[in-house]
């Protein structure tokens, strides 16, 4: 494309972008022009900004703000004129393409300034020569406050999230924090607490696209290592998190009194809500996004899942980091992306109150029993376009035309949808509700609007062509002149080539001559000449072509102009009025938004579950975890096709007589499906708590409050992500943090250090576990012998994938069964792998050797003497190796006796005696 600028340009920018830049800038004796004063002003009111300076069609950048940009986006960097002596640095974006630009740049975490003309460049002029054009920023462009659909992802909530923190009282009690957190391009706004230990889960599962802290908190020397590791991390100076002035903050920007009516909030709470307010009016300067009053999330009503066990699970995406194959990509079969955001919110935040659990359920099963209905449903629901971000870009002044069809639309597929639920047989509560917000909105706006949109709807306001005929008898009159005029053009057109002869003449429009009458090079000289030249005013010639204008056409042109901006001023009129009555209606109009997302995901959820066969849990305020025939969501879809998957069941309920639930080891060879076994029973847990089915037979799930899930080094470092160091960080916390309902899925923890470090790691976390942290778990290991613990703790059982011999060859069954795996099998799966024939030999000799030597396994006398009731007070001795004893070995290793004289052996061995006695002296 190219950067040439089209149309009238104003005054003070230079024609050519690349020509001199005098309005701009200074001289080398130091000068500052009026233009570049305003500009260094704008700019130093956004310091932490880009700043897209408005120049005609382009935005421009200066100075630092050029070279950042030009390299980010790849556009080319020039010079302009000179500031206090030097070059002054510069780019441009065109404004028509703005938006995939600012896009570039958000990601790249910038945030950007937008300054526009605040009048006509004619405007200025009138104050006399030297005048600048007024400007100034509308609007600054961050992550966390974004509203049109290019910066968006349709499926995706975009967070903006303040965290305010009440310093810790006494050492032990530890730091609270609140958080807000909103998203202006949907309304939603919701506050809560929690303490450190799950701030991290917290943000995990918000994935904000922006968070805001004040400048302490940023600061703070623990938390700031955190910050670093966070995109986008905003410290705000302290009155944006001033507790004293919240309140009253909160309240203005919702026109009432007291924020009382909307809930009890903590102070903290307030706190962290009046930021986000505040920082929403300072990014879009006087524009106020529909917002909901904040609603309160009561600390522990859902399940506290933290980054890593996010990552694990593939929760929102893979480890890859993409959306295909994580759970929720085979889970989502909502059909509008308000539906897809709220799928992929309740995946990651699911309930821990079997009540409102069960509620989503009996919704999912009305759909699941009704498949009519259902099909209906989904079919009206593919209709509705998404309203909510609809609504939000209408109220902050950035909606076009389609935004209202979009109202319109949405209203009307809603208000159907209502009518076809009434005929659902005892509609379950969550239904009946959802239906009743979709009746709410008054239909008189869905036809008004109906009424005023033409068919066919332009991008832009500005571009006109939106209001229906008929609509507006103002409107009509305006067209009708503006095209009666172009049909007087044409008339005109015939005329001239008809006296002037010259049947190629035309009338043609460009935006820097407006209309004109162009013929070939060759006629030229004739329209120059006597008589044409008394009409034809000559205007421009060209390689092929000259250019001409008469009187008539001037007087035509002015006609049309204004009759064309007077049709459009009259649309755009008419488009404020329309986008006033709908954000008037704002509320209603939001939860009709929210009630087709229910819909979508209940209706998605219900489909998933007739095709895949997945069951309603049953869950429950026990410590139960049964899962029978349970499957992994994701691997078996992934399988289709190929073989079948195998469905095992797990049953993690407190055994009889005992009060906390049990663990779980499961032994077995590589390959054999360990890993798939962990993550599904974690999975299904996760699923019913979310308010979906299961892929289980039956599943039985007592309420799960917080997951864990890590996964041993080894299986990291392939991905270059981790190391032994990490996985160690990541089980101590688990270690510290889990409780009786929690659930621990362990994946091969101690694989990235030494066998016997690992083993005794392993075996030390099961015991703590079992002892201290009583809760549910699933071990997943090759040290087969931590199976021997069973034994000794009650609430072990060992369980293992099986696997057949067969000629020598390991065959994987993928069954999971009681017991323990004699062996690992690693050489079989190596064979499997196509290690070269010799190696595999060798290997199995080793392995005999090893084997014949390990009979005296430490393992056996560590069964005897467990720490039972002690094993979190108790931290015994690491075993330590003798250097002493090491070197005596390395002296006898290196004798040869069938080279030696008896005399030399007789010295060597009065010097292993020494040796010996300085060991033990
Ligand atoms: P491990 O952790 O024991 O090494 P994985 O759980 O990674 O084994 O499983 C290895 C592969 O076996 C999986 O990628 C999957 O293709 C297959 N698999 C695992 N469990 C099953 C099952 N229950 N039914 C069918 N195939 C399975
Ligand atoms: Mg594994």
């Amino acid at each position: 494309m190219t950067l040439a600028r089209s149309g009238p340009l104003p005054d003070e920018v230079p024609a050519d972008r690349n020509g001199a830049f005098g309005a701009l800038a200074g001289d080398d004796a130091g000068r500052v022009t009026p233009m570049m004063e305003q500009y260094l002003e704008i700019k130093a009111a956004n310091p932490d900004c880009l700043l897209f300076y408005r120049m005609g069609d382009f935005y421009e950048l200066f100075f630092t703000d050029a070279e950042v940009a030009s390299r980010a986006l790849g556009i080319v960097l020039t010079k302009r004129g000179k500031h206090l002596g030097r070059d002054i640095p510069m780019c441009g974006v065109p404004v028509e393409r703005s938006d995939e630009y600012l896009h570039r740049l958000i990601a790249l975490g910038h945030r950007v300034a937008v300054c526009e003309q605040l009048e006509d460049p004619a405007e200025a002029k009138k104050r006399g020569g030297k005048s600048v054009v007024r400007r100034d920023v509308v609007r600054l462009v961050t992550a966390g406050t974004l509203t049109e659909d290019t910066l968006l992802d349709a499926r995706r909530n975009n967070y903006l999230l303040a965290i305010a923190r009440a310093r810790a009282s006494s050492a032990e009690s530890g730091s609270q924090f609140a958080l807000a957190f909103l998203d202006i391009s949907t309304g939603e706004f919701r506050v809560t607490e929690c303490d450190s230990a799950a701030l991290g889960a917290e943000i995990a599962r918000l994935e904000p696209g922006e968070i805001i802290v004040s400048d302490a908190l940023f600061g703070d020397p623990e938390l700031a290592p955190y910050w670093r590791s966070l995109p986008a991390v905003m410290p705000l100076a302290r009155d944006v998190f001033d507790g004293a002035t919240a309140e009253r903050r909160l309240a203005a920007y919702f026109a009432v009194t007291t924020t009382e009516g909307f809930g009890t909030f903590s102070r903290l709470e307030l706190t962290a809500a009046a930021a986000c307010i505040t920082y929403v009016e300072r990014t879009q300067i006087g524009r106020k996004p529909p917002l909901s009053p904040p609603s309160r999330e009561a600390p522990g009503s859902t399940l506290i899942i933290d980054a890593a066990t996010r990552a694990n699970l593939e929760l929102a995406r893979t480890l890859a980091g993409e959306r295909r194959g994580s759970l929720l990509s085979v889970i989502d079969r909502t059909v509008t992306a308000a539906g897809s955001r709220l799928l992929a919110q309740r995946l990651s935040a699911p309930l821990t109150d079997p009540e409102s659990i069960g509620r989503r359920h009996d919704a999912v099963e009305a759909l699941l029993m009704d498949a009519a209905a259902r099909a209906d449903l989904r079919a009206r629901l593919a209709a509705a376009p998404d309203l909510a971000r609809a609504l939000a870009r209408l109220a902050v002044g950035r909606g076009g035309p389609r935004d209202l069809a979009a109202i319109r639309d949405g209203l009307t597929a809603g208000a159907d949808i209502a009518a076809r639920l009434a005929g659902l047989a005892q509609p379950p509560a969550e239904i009946m509700e959802a239906a009743s917000a979709l009746r709410d909105p008054d239909p008189a706006l869905a036809a008004e609007l109906a009424a005023a949109l033409a068919e066919e709807l332009p991008a832009f306001k500005r571009d006109g062509g939106f209001v229906r005929a008929g609509y507006d008898a103002a409107l009509d009159e305006a067209r009708a002149l503006r095209d009666e005029s172009r049909r007087v053009v044409a008339a005109l057109q015939a005329r001239y080539a008809e006296t002037t002869g010259v049947r190629a003449l035309k009338i043609r429009h460009n935006n820097v001559l407006g209309y004109f009458v162009e013929v070939t090079a060759q006629h030229g000289e004739k329209l120059l000449g006597p008589p044409h030249n008394g009409v034809f005013i000559h205007r421009q010639t060209l390689a092929g072509q000259v250019r001409f204008t008469t009187t008539e056409l001037a007087d035509l042109e002015a006609k049309i102009a204004s009759a064309a901006d007077r049709a459009l001023a009259i649309e755009l009129d008419r488009f404020e009025r329309l986008t006033a009555l709908v954000t008037a209606a704002g509320a209603g109009i939001k939860r009709a938004a929210e009630a087709l997302a229910v819909l979508d995901v209940t209706a998605g959820v219900a489909a998933l579950a007739v095709d895949h066969d997945y069951v309603r849990p049953e869950v429950t305020q026990t410590l139960e975890l049964i899962v029978e025939g349970g499957r992994h969501p994701v691997v078996e879809q992934a399988l289709r096709g190929g073989g079948p998957f195998i469905a095992n069941d797990c049953d993690l309920s407190p055994p009889s007589n005992a009060v906390c639930g049990r663990i779980w080891i499961v032994t077995g060879p590589n390959m054999a499906g360990k890993s798939t076994f962990l993550r599904q029973n974690a999975l299904i847990a996760i699923l019913a708590q979310m308010g979906s089915f299961v892929p289980a037979r039956r599943a039985r799930i007592g309420i799960v409050d917080r997951l864990f899930s890590r996964v041993g080094a080894a299986d990291d470092l392939a991905r270059g992500r981790s190391t032994f160091m990490v996985e160690m960080v990541e089980t101590a916390a688990i270690l510290n943090q889990a409780g009786p309902r929690s659930l621990v899925i362990l994946d091969e923890i101690g694989r990235g250090t030494a066998t016997f470090d690992g083993l005794s790691i392993a075996w030390a976390a099961i015991e703590h576990l079992h002892e201290s942290n009583r809760c549910r778990a699933l071990f997943a290991t090759h040290f087969h012998e931590l199976t021997a613990l069973a034994a000794k703790l009650p609430r072990l059982f060992n369980a293992t994938v099986r696997v057949k011999e067969w000629q020598g060859e390991v065959v994987f069954l993928h069954e999971v069964v009681p017991g323990a795996a004699d062996r690992s099998y690693g050489i079989q799966v190596a064979k499997l792998a196509g290690l070269p024939a010799a190696v595999i030999e060798r290997a199995k000799i080793v392995l005999a050797e090893i084997e014949a030597e390990d009979r005296t396994s430490p393992a056996r006398r560590l069964i005897d003497d467990l720490p039972l009731f002690s094993a979190a007070a108790r931290a015994p001795a690491a075993p330590r190796e003798d250097p002493a004893h090491a070197a005596l070995l390395k002296a006898i290793a290196v004798l040869n006796p069938d080279e030696m004289s008896p005399r030399e052996a007789l010295e060597a061995l009065y010097a292993l005696k020494l040796k010996a006695a300085q060991k033990d002296g």
